[in-house]
């Protein structure tokens, strides 16, 4: 059996932007998705930010442009309203399938319907062997390098035994709706008891008609089961479900996201964890997309790199540096202001749109982005004196 130089496993964002990174470095890469298809069960609600997804090769074909942002809480609403679309709402699918075609391009060879159900280093440290069902019984295959982006399990790195279940983490539920009334250029965020007890719920619109609607709740502050909030909601049509009449759920998604920052470490001998499997997504409105799509890229580039010179382990810890360096600071502070959120009462998220109104559509953005730059801090404090802006600016500036 020829070894593969990289194994990914779980054709998510994350582990097809692997393998498209690393078959371009030049490697011979096997992916192993346990679905029937790419992006056959949607686990996310496929918000993303237009700049990046483009930079990151994902065009308008796949997605749904947003110009506008809403807040409702339970007694008060703003709508940041936006003149160009900076948002957009993926076609979940298509996007996904798209990145697995430049992958495959690329020359990764890439197998659905084959879970990976073990892994481990061979004694020589020199190899390590997946085992995985396939429509062809159990496979054994050998690599030189493993990329763990199988997503919240981190499957790999927790049969090895390295990293534990996460503690801290989000469940969703959401339909896939066609809505009569649908405003397609704004995405409306729900918060307060009225939609979720600890989290909040949504309404994305996808394409015409079609919007996703959902609930999120995070553990363990709640013990609730998203799915019946979210009936509760369908049936109840609290506000602006109200106005959107006939819904219809042609389609049902679940999925988890951790919620603790980033894994510590990312990256052990012969093995790199990437996406969510790395917990590497920005936890205040829970967004992994993007940065699964460009580290698992890097991932891929640095693990061949490191297969290339002898598997140097100091070259994959060049990949958990590089992340630390560019989204460390921001994803500490995001982590901050969602604990102040997820501790909010209902007149206290009442109040919290007000401060939300008040902001330009830019510091918006960059706040819901998390990108907490020193200079865009120093111009938020200037532009906003009220003791309300400096609390929330203590969280997010570094201690
Ligand atoms: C309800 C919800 C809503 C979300 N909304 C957004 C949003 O709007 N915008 C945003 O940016 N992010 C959102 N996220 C987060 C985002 O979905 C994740 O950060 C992102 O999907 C991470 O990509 P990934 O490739 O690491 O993991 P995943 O997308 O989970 O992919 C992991 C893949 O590994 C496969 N796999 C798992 N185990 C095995 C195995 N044993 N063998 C083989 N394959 C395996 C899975 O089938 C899957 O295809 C949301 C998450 C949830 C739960």
């Amino acid at each position: 059996m020829v070894p593969y130089d990289i194994a990914v496993v779980g054709g998510g964002p994350a582990g097809l932007s692997a393998a498209l990174g690393a078959a371009k470095a030049g490697g011979s890469v096997i992916l192993l998705e346990k679905d029937e298809g790419i992006g056959q069960n949607v686990r996310t609600s496929g918000v993303t930010w237009i700049h990046e997804i483009e930079k990151l090769g994902i065009g308008k074909d796949h997605y749904n442009p947003i110009r506008n942002f809403s807040f409702v809480s339970n007694s008060n609403s703003v709508t940041i309203k936006g003149v160009a679309p900076r948002a957009c709402v993926l076609n979940v699918r298509s996007a996904y399938q798209h990145l697995a075609m430049l992958a495959a391009e690329a020359g990764a060879e890439i197998r659905v319907r084959s879970k990976v159900t073990n892994a481990t280093i061979l004694p020589d440290r020199k190899m390590c062997r997946l085992r995985s069902r396939t429509p062809k019984g159990e496979i054994e295959l050998d690599c030189r390098t493993i990329i763990d982006a199988s997503g919240f399990n981190s499957l790999i790195a927790r049969s090895m035994g390295l990293v534990k279940e996460w503690g801290r983490y989000g469940i969703g539920a959401e339909y896939e709706c066609y809505c009569e009334n649908l405003d397609l250029d704004t995405w409306v965020l729900m918060v307060g008891s009225k939609y979720s007890d600890s989290g909040y719920a949504w309404i994305f619109p996808v394409s015409r008609n079609r919007a996703r609607i959902g609930v999120g709740v995070g553990r363990p502050e709640s013990r609730s089961d998203p799915v019946e909030k979210l009936n509760e909601i369908l049936v109840g049509r609290p506000h602006p479900l109200d106005q959107m009449g006939k819904i219809q759920p042609i389609e049902f998604h679940r999925g988890f996201i951790p919620n603790e920052g980033p894994r510590t470490p990312m990256v052990y001998d012969r093995l790199i964890l990437v996406g969510d499997s790395a917990g590497q997504s920005n936890p205040l409105v829970l967004e992994g997309i993007r940065y699964a799509i460009e580290y698992g890229r890097i991932a891929g580039e640095i693990a061949m790199k490191s297969v290339s010179q002898n598997c140097n382990k100091d070259i994959l810890f060049g990949y958990e540096r590089m992340w630390r360096q560019k989204n460390q600071a921001s994803i500490t502070s995001a982590q901050r202001v969602q604990k102040r959120w997820v501790n909010l009462s209902d007149e206290e998220w009442n109040s919290e749109i007000d401060i939300l109104r008040e902001m330009s559509i830019d510091e918006f953005i960059d706040f819901i982005k998390a990108e907490f730059g020193i200079c865009k801090l120093v111009k938020f404090g200037l532009n906003h004196p009220k003791v309300a802006y400096r609390q929330l600016l203590g969280l997010i500036k570094n201690p």
